[in-house]
């Protein structure tokens, strides 16, 4: 369905818990958060119901995300209902990938197309600092799991962050490069711990741009704009909320850890598909489309931007 502004909105995002085995320092506070009560915390069937009054709107693709997916009781329970849905053509998950050596094969089993993986240093005692206590290694078995299980167009996630990793930017390329993989710089955004964020931490991309003139630039990938070494051997891409906004490319939902339709990931707007069936649940989907806004103000308008973590929206 298009929205107001032209937008063909056809993926959502589904929060599938707020919880997780990290404690990233932009995106979780220290000591995590506190644990949704059974009844709040989105349900498998729900999860189903809303994506099926969501594709007679036109969702083709859907993302699980969180919090980390891989944490969530009865994931592949998830991902089978929801890849057994004939109109949906892709199902990913974004995941720390610390899981992922153990879950790889029922994933694959389970109907899920592509994986993300985030990670944002190559280095052991770095990455153990970011995570708050991460195992570097759990995230190169992951990969490599995955790669066994057969998944295709694997991208790495790396949030560019000042004086903590853009001095790895030559050792991320060579990274992609060696193992055949599209790595993404994003932008670190001033969302929940984000905000915390010492203010030379946050970083432009264009930091990146400098170190890929030896790349061919290729037709943007929807929101990242796209860079491919010229022996057709991974890829680079460029998410860059702040210093180029990409709304105009936008063609999401978001759904909420619990239950709740947000059209921007970076406005506090959202819309409570609480007690809402059938057609009902329909029009609550319709609407949140309708109100998607024409762009994200995170330059500038504190007031209207989301309170919400991170892990709660799902990235
Ligand atoms: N746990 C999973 C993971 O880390 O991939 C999925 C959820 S995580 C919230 C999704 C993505 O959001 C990750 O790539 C993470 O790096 C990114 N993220 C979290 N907080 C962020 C922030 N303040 N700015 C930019 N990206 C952020
Ligand atoms: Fe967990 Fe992902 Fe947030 Fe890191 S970015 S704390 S792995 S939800």
């Amino acid at each position: 369905m298009l929205d107001k502004f032209n937008r063909e909105i056809d993926y959502l995002r589904i929060s599938i818990t707020d919880l997780c085995n990290l404690r990233c320092i932009y995106c979780m506070p220290k000591d995590g958060v506190k644990k949704l009560s059974h009844e709040n915390i989105i349900s498998i069937e729900r999860i189903e119901e809303i994506v099926k009054e969501a594709v007679k709107l036109g969702i083709n693709k859907v993302r699980l995300t969180g919090g980390e997916p891989l944490v969530r009781h009865g994931l592949a329970e998830i991902c089978r209902k929801i890849s057994a849905i004939p109109e949906i053509k892709e199902l990913c998950i974004t995941t720390n990938g610390v899981l992922l050596s153990q879950y790889a094969k029922e994933l694959k089993e389970s109907g899920v197309t592509r994986i993300n993986i985030s990670l944002d240093t190559l280095d052991k005692d770095k990455y153990k600092r970011i995570t708050r206590g991460g195992n570097i290694e759990d995230v190169f078995e992951g990969i490599n799991a995955i790669k066994k299980e057969g998944f295709k167009n694997t991208k790495i996630n790396c949030v560019l962050i000042g004086g903590f990793n853009d001095d790895e930017i030559p050792s991320f390329l060579k990274f992609a490069h060696d193992n055949d993989l599209s790595f993404r710089f994003i932008e670190l955004m001033p969302i929940g711990e984000g905000e915390k964020m010492d203010r030379s931490s946050f970083i432009s991309n264009s930091k990146v741009i400098e170190s890929l003139s030896d790349l061919v630039k290729v037709e943007d990938d929807g929101v990242s704009s796209l860079y491919k070494f010229k022996d057709g051997r991974g890829s680079i891409g460029l998410i860059s909320p702040l210093s180029h906004s990409f709304c105009e490319k936008c063609s999401r939902l978001r759904l909420t850890s619990d239950g709740k339709l947000k059209p921007c990931l970076h406005s506090s707007l959202e819309i409570d598909l609480k007690d809402k069936h059938g057609e009902e649940l329909k029009e609550e989907i319709k609407k949140a489309i309708l109100l998607k806004p024409k762009e994200h103000h995170l330059n500038q308008d504190k007031k209207s931007s989301s309170k919400r973590l991170m892990s709660e929206i799902g990235g």
